[in-house]
């Protein structure tokens, strides 16, 4: 019997076969004829899984797969993971626009600010979503790690005494066996100034069963650890989604999450909203919302800056304050703070601020 919410088995596969993340890795989806055991897919789809496959890596978990819908292209599960026509078409995309490869001191660590790392641990992904922001290396050998490469990058960490903050990302580090993680963590917990350990990943939501009782454990030992995840739309807060969030919490993890702004697929400040009220009562605080970057091929997912501003304004005073993510623009600076200006300046000796509802207010400030 099927459990509400719950995303089940397809006919012909064990329970315990879908829900064992192994399975779910070695049964991902590589071509258009895969593709088509679960959608009907269009013909610019497939042209483009075929134009596409030097250039950046199609692969799709049976989970996330199982979420699209089967006869609509522009579903906003299908769009984020299957390439389309469009990639082929975008006369401005950079491939590195964030300069990633200026900031990193050693390989694939990056550093923006005085205080705190990305490190690239790992270039694989369980999925690859056509917008992302490392498409130059994910997938790609040149940008693996090996236990060598890792361990430069631990010992610079533990020669810059300013470093009190360590994100792992990548690819994605909970592609890693429990094993490979724990290694880097308790290299990381050797070193006296890192304080705080974060991990960037999409697994949640893209192979919720990858975050097991026994991974939970494993990170438990190493706190404080915070996880940040990325869910774009409503329709990835399956139950199984929802019980992943949930065992990270109750291992003390705090989990946030950081989604991008995508045309036609979470642009409607509806849309957005209730994203975001379903992650706050999954206990999974919406932290940033990023512009997607004038990154090559993904023309067609750019919302214009503008807009943007004005759909996180929309919710401003309409929902929980801890419902909306700060939208940001992510530089080669770091990252900056996109909000319309409800600070409005002096005047005389007053400030002048606008409230959520265009309502005027002047909070006397004198010099
Ligand atoms: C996003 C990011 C961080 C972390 O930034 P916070 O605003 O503290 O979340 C650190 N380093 C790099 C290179 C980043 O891109």
């Amino acid at each position: 019997m099927s459990e509400p919410g719950r995303v089940e088995a397809p006919a012909g596969v064990s329970a315990e076969d879908w829900r064992s993340w192994s399975w779910q890795m070695r049964h991902r989806i590589r071509s258009a004829s895969e593709l088509a055991h679960w959608v009907n897919p269009i013909a610019d789809e497939c042209e483009a899984i075929e134009a596409l496959a030097e250039r950046f890596r199609f692969v799709i978990t049976p989970y996330y797969a199982s979420l699209m819908d089967p006869d609509d292209p522009e579903c906003p599960i299908r769009r984020q993971v299957v390439p389309r026509g469009d990639e082929l078409r975008d006369p401005v995309g950079l491939a590195d626009p964030l300069d990633e490869v200026e900031h990193s001191p050693v390989k694939n660590v990056i550093r923006v600010y005085p205080d705190r790392i990305a490190f690239c641990v790992n270039n694989e992904c369980a999925l690859y979503c056509r917008f992302c922001l490392r498409k130059r290396m994910v997938g790609d050998e040149e940008w693996s790690m090996q236990k060598r490469e890792l361990q430069v990058g631990l010992d610079w960490i533990a020669a810059t005494p300013e470093i009190r903050d360590v994100l792992l990302t990548g690819g994605d580090p909970l592609v890693f066996s429990d094993d490979r993680l724990e290694w880097i963590l308790e290299r990381l917990r050797a070193i006296p100034h890192v304080e705080l350990i974060r991990l960037g990943t999409r697994l949640p939501v893209t192979l919720p069963y990858r975050v097991t009782d026994e991974l939970c454990r494993m990170l438990e030992r190493h706190h404080p650890i915070w996880v940040n995840t990325h869910f774009n739309h409503p329709r990835e807060l399956t139950r199984d989604a929802a019980e992943a969030c949930d065992r990270l919490l109750r291992a003390g993890i705090p989990v946030g999450n950081q989604s991008v702004l995508l045309k036609g697929i979470n642009d409607d400040p509806q849309v957005m909203k209730r994203l975001n009220e379903e992650l706050v009562r999954m206990r999974v605080r919406p932290y940033y919302c990023y512009q997607a970057q004038l990154l090559e091929g993904t023309a067609h997912f750019r919302v214009p800056i503008e807009e943007g501003v004005d759909l996180f304004r929309s919710l401003r005073g309409r929902t929980s304050g801890f419902a909306i993510p700060q939208y940001v623009l992510d530089t080669p600076h770091g990252k900056v703070p996109l909000q319309h200006p409800y600070a409005r300046g002096r005047e005389g000796d007053d400030y002048v601020v606008e409230a959520w509802n265009g309502k005027l207010w002047k909070e006397p400030n004198p010099r």
